[in-house]
Order: structure tokens, then C-alpha cells, then sequence
């Protein structure tokens, strides 16, 4: 009889999430977009049509293209003195 084991759950259910960043073209501050891929094959696979976020920084709305973008990993250490990450999730 096989004995029961304690699955690794957070291994196995999480999934690695990657936030799309851009830079703030005043400040050049990461801003969050609060758009949310698993993987970069994934992001190149989307359309991102009239992009715009309301930045943090310099507290104007940015239009964005998917070229302008970057892929954080949300596993990211938030400390970063550039990084301002108002949804950052911690379970
Ligand atoms: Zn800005």
C-alpha cells in the first residue's frame, strides 16, 4: 500500500507569474501595468491594442505598445528602489 505524501503544494500549484512592466518616460520609473502573463512565449503570443496605464509617478496616463514593455517576475523582491508595486501580492 502506497503511503500517503504530503504533496509539495506550492511547487506544484503556483504558477510563475510575470507582471508587463513599462518605463515611465518622465521619471523613468517601472510601472505596473497590472497586466499579468505566464511566460514570455505567452506574452509574445498576445495583442495588446491601445495600451494605456495611469502612472504612479509623474501621475499622467501613458499610452504603451507591447514594445515598450517588460516582463517582471512577481517573485520579484519589491524593495527595489525603483520599483513601486501597488499590487503586490504576498499569500
Ligand atoms: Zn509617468
Amino acid at each position: 500500500m502506497p503511503l500517503a505524501r504530503e504533496a509539495p503544494i506550492a511547487k506544484t500549484i503556483r504558477m510563475r507569474v510575470l507582471r508587463v512592466m513599462i518605463r515611465c518616460p518622465a521619471t523613468n520609473r517601472a510601472v505596473d501595468t497590472g497586466i499579468e502573463t505566464t511566460s514570455p512565449e505567452e506574452f509574445a503570443s498576445e495583442v495588446f491594442l491601445g495600451c494605456k496605464v495611469e502612472c504612479p509617478h509623474c501621475h499622467t496616463v501613458h499610452a504603451w505598445r507591447k514594445e515598450d514593455a517588460f516582463l517582471l517576475p512577481d517573485d520579484t523582491p519589491s524593495t527595489g528602489a525603483d520599483l513601486w508595486r501597488p499590487n503586490a501580492y504576498r499569500p
